[in-house]
């Protein structure tokens, strides 16, 4: 049984400790005092279930099947069998942190290998890996685009890609999420029109992407993105934090599942922190792109370099991966986590609720619409031992709350079902169905 704290927020006595069981199992157990309690009445209804622990005096634990982690490949499920005695190993003799940043003394040959492989994974010359997956996009579109160039940005992408291009000082248009019909309209009037004023020709364009939109579970419709960015000359950089390891048939992410060729993504930016269960984030490009950022990007000059250990547990877990382990388990888990999250979201449309996104995709939004019932949702998933992540205002517009679920290969189908018994509980006393919103 290994057990290790991954949050806590004193100010509301709560402590999120992960469990991982003998048979792998995976669930959240969250700490909190009784006072967390609201009343009486709930107190009363928490000591019943079976999912409540009291662990001390004024201690209560509840145990939960986490709904809402991105543990796409399920690497810390079964982390004791594919990467922990390579990343214990590794601690013998690699430091936790280089104390310094990848230009100056943070590169270590760890480094280059994860580097290596996320180019040969990807089919691109090079790559350079940094130590956040945000920082990684915050660093590198500044050290790309500059006055006198031009982002088009789809309008849901992530707030580090906002950050990015703010801090940029590019002129930044943004696009109909997902319409490649309105970033072809920008395009052409952006060629047409020139700069403001000077009505000069703009010095770059960058089409600004995600292989998997994380509040839609939609994918990319990277095809004809591509397609029209070739068309008038603009260069396509493509964030796959989410579908990097869970997209595609041998996990390369949105260009293989959308059968695009990785030679037309210019920039292919991704993170280790989700289907490969570690930390971290990268670039992979041409070798002019990446020897240009290595030295210009802020990232490598004056963050702290990538722990080498975590760089051991994204190698380990590559290798499972690209099938170097010797074994299947990486297709097993690349099949399961499509398998697992098709299931899940036929299951819930079945049940007559309201679920966005496209199959094949992990992450499963549900429609809650009215934000009163963002916290009901929750609590009544939380008493039926189910962490489940709800989104509100701002991350979302007001009326478009939602729940959203992710998926992993380490769910087991009794954990999916048992789960979706009691999400339909729970949607008919939140009057979440089609038929009882609409007629009801
Ligand atoms: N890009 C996207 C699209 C993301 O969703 C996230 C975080 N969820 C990041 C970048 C930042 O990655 P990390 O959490 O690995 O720093």
């Amino acid at each position: 049984c290994f057990n290790r704290p991954i949050a806590s927020s004193p100010g509301a006595s709560i402590q999120v400790l992960e469990r991982v069981s003998d048979n792998g199992t995976k669930t959240l157990e969250l700490l909190g005092t009784l006072d967390d309690l609201d009343s009486d009445k709930q107190r009363e209804e928490y000591e019943k279930s079976p999912h409540f622990v009291k662990v001390s005096q004024d201690r209560v634990a509840r145990n939960c099947l986490n709904l809402g982690s991105y543990n796409y490949l399920g690497f810390a499920d079964d982390w004791n069998i594919t990467c922990k005695d390579e990343v214990v190993g590794s601690m013998e003799d690699l430091p936790v942190s280089n104390s310094s940043p990848r230009n100056e003394y943070g590169t270590t040959r760890l480094h280059r290998e994860v580097e290596e492989r996320v180019a040969r994974f990807l089919g691109k010359e090079d790559a350079l890996c940094l130590n956040m997956g945000f920082n990684t996009n915050c660093t590198t579109i500044p050290a790309l685009v500059h006055r006198g160039d031009l982002i088009i940005s789809d309008e849901l992408n992530h707030t580090s890609i906002v950050n990015g291009a703010r801090a940029s000082g590019a002129a930044i248009r943004i696009f109909h999420h997902n319409n490649s019909k309105h970033l072809e309209d920008i395009l052409r009037e952006a060629i047409v029109m020139g700069r403001p004023r000077t009505r000069r020709p703009w010095n770059k364009i960058l089409v600004i992407v995600e292989g998997i939109y994380s509040m839609e579970g939609e994918y990319c419709d990277l095809a004809n993105v591509v397609r029209v960015c070739k068309k008038y000359g603009a260069h396509v950089y493509l964030d796959e934090a989410h579908s990097i390891g869970a997209m595609g048939p041998t996990g390369r992410g949105c260009s293989e599942y959308c059968g695009v060729d990785t030679s037309d993504i210019d920039i292919m930016m991704g993170t280790f922190t989700k289907s490969f269960g570690g930390m971290g984030g990268y670039i992979a490009a041409s070798k002019d792109v990446i020897s240009f950022l290595r030295k210009s990007c802020a990232g490598s000059s004056y963050h702290n370099s990538l722990s080498p250990v975590v760089c051991q547990q994204v190698i380990s877990s590559f290798k499972v991966v690209m099938g170097e382990d010797g074994t299947n388990i990486g297709k097993q888990k690349i099949h399961a986590l499509r398998d697992n999250s098709n299931y899940f979201r036929m299951r819930l449309e079945d049940m007559g609720l309201h679920v966005l996104g496209h199959y094949d995709s992990p992450i499963i939004p549900v429609m809650l619409y009215n934000p009163t019932k963002i916290c009901s949702f929750s609590r009544e998933c939380f008493k039926r031992g189910l962490a489940v992540v709800v989104v509100g205002f701002p991350a979302v517009p007001i009326i478009t709350s939602r729940a959203r679920f992710c998926i992993s290969a380490g769910h087991t189908r009794e954990q999916l079902d048992h789960a979706l018994k009691e999400i339909e509980e729970v949607a008919d006393k939140l009057k979440l169905r089609y038929a009882v919103s609409t007629f009801g």
